[in-house]
């Protein structure tokens, strides 16, 4: 499965600096047009020019990405599918945890669901996209991937739920 190209500002937490001075505060050229029913000069469209307000440099910006933006974005995005929000994903069972039984299923779903006990052990990179529960006594593993629409390759950005198809996997840890 392959990750398709994507370039640095369209991802999630992306944002432009100063290649002089290092200033995020970067102001583009743009023409506004004037709009009769709000009033006010509106966006219009968006010109080449860039200028650093800090120290006035008018060279191309360089992009950066900010982890901790992302982060909490794909969290959140994660807790979702995970709290049953249906919206571009997708549940798998594995066959052994559905050979368990319907009431079985749905209790572990609960505990599931229910989950908060997040670590830096359990949850290194805070991402909230992995875990294990217990149901008497029988460990049960839960993982998030992330796919593309056509669930055919990487998604391009995780962080980005127009771009992204979480699949929510829950397996007997005797499976893994
Ligand atoms: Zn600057």
């Amino acid at each position: 499965m392959g990750l398709r190209k994507t370039h640095l500002w369209d991802m999630v937490g992306a944002y432009p600096v100063c290649t002089a001075c290092g200033s995020r505060k970067i102001a583009r050229d743009a023409l506004s047009a004037w709009n009769m029913a709000t009033q006010a000069w509106e966006l219009h469209s968006i010109l080449d020019g860039f200028c650093c307000e800090d120290c006035g440099c008018t060279a191309l910006p360089a992009w950066k990405l900010d982890a901790e933006f992302r982060r909490k974005r794909i969290q959140r995005l994660n807790d979702a599918v995970r709290h049953g929000d249906p919206s571009n994903a997708t549940i798998v069972v594995t066959a052994g945890l559905k050979a368990e039984g319907e009431d079985k299923l749905h209790k572990i779903v609960d505990a599931i669901r229910c989950f908060s006990d997040f670590s830096e052990d359990n949850d290194p990179h805070g991402e909230h996209d992995c875990g294990a529960v217990e149901h008497n006594g029988e460990k049960v593993f839960w993982k998030i991937d992330y796919f593309d629409h056509a669930l055919k390759m990487h998604s391009p950005d995780a962080a980005n739920p127009s771009v992204t198809h979480r699949v929510l996997t829950l397996m007997l840890a005797s499976e893994y």
